[in-house]
């Protein structure tokens, strides 16, 4: 059983360096590895090498809703998002999108407020915003499963990458059969294991298999800083919120992972419900 203290413990000394992700142009705390997992489009970083032209291409098109994400402007992000994905038929930038539509309809609905007085339309219009870039990011990550079948890019590397942005797209979408098989087709491209080990262990945890502590372990002891966002879905998906909401506290504290906040305040509501 894998002590959530001793990775909060761990959580709360770490000081990881930031840097922007070669994939998708957003700023994403690393570990101290010579490679890591973006903390926003969680594909693989190895540091020091550039990353393939198809993937430049993917970050080129994406980049101004990433400086408008970081400049705080979600509207103009939104807006700039359309654009990009009419009539799109990339993968790599569908993924990208996915990603961004994810984090987009989780912001909307954390900014509901209940402070507000009489019906609450603003926030009946922030939870309908939020349920249609919902369904932006599944348009998204359903294209990116159709687009990427048989006819690859032609070299292992590449098709490693683009099976693995299928797999994420099916684990996104919850689909765990599709999500097995996309895996399976992984491990026959990805020769070198650089993602078939951080795909089982997403794998692992969403299907609730029974290896997860020993794969999870794993990661967590290089200090993949995914992997305790990870580590935490586990816990919660096992009903252990408090040791799930301590540990997604700490980890916002280094480094800013949409499905962290998102699964943090989902733990903090199944805590409130189940002392009523
Ligand atoms: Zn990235």
């Amino acid at each position: 059983m894998l002590n959530a203290a001793k990775y909060a413990k761990m959580l709360a000394k770490y000081a990881p360096q930031s840097i922007v992700c070669p994939h998708c142009g957003m700023q994403t705390a690393i570990s101290n590895n010579s490679y890591s997992f973006c903390n926003f489009c969680e594909q693989r970083i190895d540091l020091g090498k550039s990353a393939p032209e198809h993937e430049r291409r993917a970050r080129a098109s994406f980049a101004p809703i990433a400086s408008l994400l970081k400049a705080n402007k979600p509207d103009e992000a939104v807006a700039e998002a359309g654009k990009l994905l009419k009539g799109n038929t990339d993968p790599e930038q569908l993924y990208l999108l996915g990603v961004f539509y994810s984090g987009a309809s989780w912001s909307k609905y954390a900014n509901r407020d209940y402070g507000l007085h009489g019906f609450m339309e603003a926030n009946a219009v922030s939870v309908r915003n939020s349920l249609e870039l919902t369904s932006k990011a599944k348009e998204c990550f359903y294209k990116v499963i159709k687009l990427v079948g048989g006819a690859q890019a032609g070299n292992a590397a590449a098709d490693a990458q683009l099976l693995f942005i299928k797999f994420m797209s099916c684990v996104r979408l919850r689909r765990k059969t599709d999500a097995m098989r996309a895996l399976e087709e992984l491990k026959q491209m990805d020769r070198q294991n650089a993602l078939v080990g951080y795909a089982y262990a997403v794998y692992a945890v969403e299907t609730g298999a029974r290896d997860t502590d020993k794969v999870l372990g794993g990661m967590l002891e290089i200090n993949e800083i995914n992997s305790f966002y990870y580590l935490a879905r586990h816990l919660a998906l096992q009903k252990r919120m408090g040791e799930a909401a301590l540990l997604l506290r700490k980890l916002g504290d280094i480094a800013t992972l949409s499905q962290a906040s998102e699964l943090l305040e989902k733990v903090c509501s199944a805590q409130e419900a189940s002392e009523l």
